[in-house]
């Protein structure tokens, strides 16, 4: 099915560098591909490390005129640039779902999302302040003061292709950073959309530049940034895996790093919580984008004298989820990414059969009935699950939850900690001196207490453990992008 857009020239199949709309150096392109079918339905280019390169020559040469303009025509750039991806909401919305294969109404929920981010850093962009010490000498003036930490290299997964993209962009643009970016290989035509958009909100050349690359081709690409010493900062979304890499291979020039790492997040509802509202809450943050987010539940913990009754109207509310393509209105969850990410849930499900789980609904991928390719995966609940199991361990990263019966408070918590990662974990309850002490004790960076929908551009976002370090959103998304310098000036005494 071709993209139909308002505004074709929102669909870009071209780098961007130096403010020139231009292929690969090599010539090479990649396909895009349908989730649900994995047909080509469009290429862009498969860049290498010239790419990059001149990527980083353009940032290079344009941060200190972007770093030395003020504060507030930097805002004001990024608040023409969120006016022109409000108003072109849904031409965004129509790009991710044909790329990321989410449903229209959650792809519009993403552009007004990552739009937000874009509002609020150019909010932010006015307030970098920094402080005037008292001297503790005579004829001594003492300051910190906050800089831009120069070009900064971003590169994004493909769950949220405009939100993630955007709360990197606009924290480093807002601070005067000049970026090189490089978008995931499912899911690059929401990355260059929004670049065309920055560009007609009067984007000076150089400041923002992006190539894409295949996934074969990504790790020189990305490797060329590493190992340039003018590129000072790295930000990243994705596996851990690849976090680690890059914090490895950035230690040579040491660079400031920004980490938001995988999950693995537990979900724990207690005996006195408020069940419809858990149940409500585990929905949002479940099943949103099919289960293909960082911050979804990925173990639910129910005391076991509200088992049967959480476990009764959880299954009633998943298994009338409505399947199907991103472009069909009425759809709740589409096609998973692509087939590796249908082969993980599939060997999750079968893992955790083997070890003793029972399937309470779905536990099966799902075709015919107007759904076309064989990426689309049921909504699951499964029963009695436990630690044996692969998913206790990894992130499916689908629309499987997983019940795990559990009996005491310490426990639950102990169990929830017991994993590398540390990103999200939600609890419910209605006892304020149990959820202060849960709360305290979870290790993780986000905690939704009575609420499964946390995120929000005014919050700070970010992981603990192997989910990474950083923070994006709220007054601390900006200090990333930033080094404090002292200023201590003598002689007036
Ligand atoms: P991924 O790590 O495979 O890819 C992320 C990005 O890294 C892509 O742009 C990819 O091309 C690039 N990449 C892959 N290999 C690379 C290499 N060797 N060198 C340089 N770059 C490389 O992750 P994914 O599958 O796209 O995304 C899913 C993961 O992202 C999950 O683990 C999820 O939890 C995590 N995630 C985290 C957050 C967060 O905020 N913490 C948000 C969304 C997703």
């Amino acid at each position: 099915m071709p993209l139909t857009l308002t505004r074709p020239e929102l669909s870009r199949s071209q780098n961007f560098i130096a403010g020139k709309w231009q292929d690969a150096a090599s010539g090479a392109r990649h396909p895009v591909s349908d989730p649900a079918t994995g047909i080509e339905f469009t290429s862009v280019p498969d860049s290498g490390a010239a790419d990059a390169q001149a990527a980083t020559d353009a940032a290079h040469a344009a941060f200190d005129t972007w770093r030395d303009r003020t504060a507030r025509e930097r805002a004001q750039f990024l608040k023409r640039w969120h006016a022109a991806i409000v108003a072109n909401g849904e031409d965004l919305a129509r790009i991710i779902s044909r790329e990321q294969g989410k449903p229209l109404a959650e792809a519009r929920g993403e552009v007004a999302y990552g739009a937000s981010y874009v509002e609020w850093f150019a909010e932010e962009a006015v307030r970098a302040y920094g402080d005037m010490i008292p001297a503790l000498m005579p004829g001594k003036r003492m300051m910190a003061v906050k800089e831009p930490v120069g070009v900064v290299a971003a590169v994004t997964p493909w769950n949220f292709p405009l939100a993630m993209i955007a709360r990197k962009i606009a924290p480093a643009l807002a601070a005067g950073c000049t970026v090189v970016a490089k978008p995931a290989e499912d899911t690059p035509l929401t990355a260059l959309a929004l670049v065309r958009l920055a560009e007609e909100a009067g984007l000076p050349a150089g400041v923002l530049n992006i190539v894409t690359a295949s996934r074969d081709h990504t790790p020189a690409t990305v490797a060329n940034w590493l190992a340039d010493s003018r590129v000072r900062k790295i930000t990243f979304t994705g596996s851990t895996p690849v976090g680690k890499y890059l914090a490895r291979e950035s230690a040579e020039t040491l660079k400031k790093l920004s980490l938001e790492l995988g999950g693995n997040a537990p979900f724990i509802v207690f005996d006195d919580a408020d069940l419809d509202a858990a149940v409500t809450g585990l929905m949002a943050a479940k099943f949103r984008n099919g289960g293909q987010t960082c911050v979804c539940p990925n173990r639910v913990y129910v005391q076991s004298g509200v088992y049967d009754a959480f476990a009764r109207k959880l299954v009633e509310r998943v298994a009338a989820l409505r399947v199907g393509p991103a472009t069909r209105d009425d759809s709740q969850i589409g096609p998973m990414i692509n087939a590796r990410a249908v082969h993980k849930i599939e060997r999750h499900v079968e893992d955790a059969l083997a070890h003793g789980a029972t399937v309470l609904t779905g536990g099966r991928r799902l075709s015919g009935d107007g759904l076309e390719g064989a990426n689309y995966y049921a909504p699951t609940v499964l029963g009695n699950a436990n630690r044996d199991m692969a998913l206790f361990r990894e992130e499916t990263f689908g629309p499987v939850a997983p019940l795990f019966r559990f009996d005491d408070d310490a426990d639950v918590v102990r169990e929830a900690n017991d994993t590398p990662f540390g990103l999200a974990a939600y609890f419910y309850s209605t006892d304020v001196r149990r959820i202060w002490r849960v709360a305290s004790r979870l290790e993780s960076g986000v905690i939704g207490i009575n609420e499964g929908a946390v995120a929000s551009e005014a919050a700070p976002f970010g992981g603990m453990k192997e989910s990474g370090y950083g923070r994006e959103g709220s007054r601390y998304g900006l200090d990333d992008y930033m080094h404090v310098k002292y200023l201590c000036q003598g002689g007036l005494a």
